[in-house]
């Protein structure tokens, strides 16, 4: 029975550890030999942790937190990216899956690299464009009758392409980042103060009713621009998307520890089937009404990534005919001192 669970085991396209309750090594198959460098039998029963040295997977087991694997390079070649899965089974046993995932980051990196250069590559030529449409002077052509459409449907379009081309910008800046150092007691209120005028000018033709209700002494740590993109591109989501007249309100409140910033609107709302696919790039619930509002399909894309930078997540209620509301949570920064006033 064990040799043909082994030989079962062998025939698995991953690498595979078995582990007792102290962390020390039980059985491990070939591929476990070549990718992380164990050796069998000599490795039998030593520390798993005193072998895979790397101060993360160190972590990784005495956190304990296995709902999320591991993604580190082999101990024995530094090229393989390698994917490191604990299961736990029976009392307190493990299981170590590792799975060389080089070819999946090499193609996400082609495809990552791709998307930046060409959106990078597509903004020289479109602002020359752009320029040279805005100083032309329709009034003055020949044929001022056809070109005056003409013109401006091509500023329209290269506004669209414009801006569409920045959105893949942010998005890919965001997703190029490594890790930042997050920036401390970031005054969201006044952000929001700012946001508040900008959405005015938004709204002049939707005619909205707009509340904002802000915690002045709300602060947060983040990515102040990217925290700035996330509240912005939320609130001209509603605006936009509500028909004209409707009741829309901006909250960023405390609840216990946390921050809570939300946005309602009494809007068509989503159904359920379009809610969970709302934040894929491009995704749009009636493609010619998101067009015909100028939108690009990216704004919620970028969000969730936004979001996962802060470990935080997009939650979404929607009823159609209703209204939807989005909202996030950050934890709250304990107030920043104040510098006393001396009085004279
Ligand atoms: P877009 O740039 O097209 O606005 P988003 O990613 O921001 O792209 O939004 C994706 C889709 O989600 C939109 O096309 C729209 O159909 C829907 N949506 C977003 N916000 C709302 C809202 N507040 N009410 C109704 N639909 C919304």
């Amino acid at each position: 029975m064990i040799r043909r669970f082994r030989d079962g085991a062998e025939a698995l396209p991953d690498a595979i550890v078995v582990l007792n309750n102290d962390w020390t090594i039980i059985w491990c198959n070939k591929l476990a030999q070549q990718l992380v460098g164990l050796r069998w039998p000599q490795d039998e029963r030593q520390r798993i942790d005193n072998l895979i040295r790397n101060p993360e997977f160190q972590t990784y087991i005495q956190q304990k937190q296995f709902d999320q694997p591991l993604e580190l390079s082999s101990p024995v070649n530094e090229d393989l990216v390698l994917e490191y899965r604990m299961l736990q089974y029976g009392e307190d046993q493990h299981l170590l899956i590792v799975r060389d995932i080089t070819q999946l980051k090499l193609l996400e990196q082609v495809r990552k690299d791709f998307v930046a250069n060409v959106s990078h590559e597509l903004r020289t030529p479109l602002t020359v464009l752009q320029g040279y449409l805005e100083v032309m002077d329709a009034d003055n052509l020949p044929n001022a009758g056809i070109w005056q459409k003409a013109h401006t449907v091509m500023l329209e379009q290269t506004k669209r392409m414009d801006a569409l081309v920045q959105q893949l910008l942010t998005l890919s800046r965001i997703e190029a980042a490594a890790k930042v150092q997050f920036e401390e007691h970031i005054d969201v209120p006044a952000m929001l103060a700012m946001l508040e005028q900008e959405s005015q000018t938004l709204n002049r033709d939707k005619q909205h009713q707009i509340s904002f209700s802000v915690d002045p002494d709300l602060v947060v740590s983040g990515i102040r621009e990217e925290l700035r993109s996330a509240f912005s591109n939320l609130i001209t989501n509603a605006i936009k998307y509500t028909p004209n007249g409707g009741q829309i309100q901006v909250s960023w409140l405390r609840q216990h520890q946390k921050a809570i910033f939300s946005v309602s609107d009494n809007g068509e709302g989503i159904a359920p089937q379009h809610v969970k696919r709302l934040t894929e790039r491009f995704y749009r619930v009636d493609q010619a009404r998101a067009r015909a509002t100028g939108g690009t399909g990216l704004g919620l894309a970028i969000v969730k990534h936004v979001l996962q930078r802060h470990n935080s997540k997009l939650m979404i209620f929607s009823e159609p005919k209703k209204g939807s509301s989005f909202s996030f949570s950050l934890p709250a920064e304990s107030q920043p001192k104040r510098k006393a006033i001396q009085a004279r």
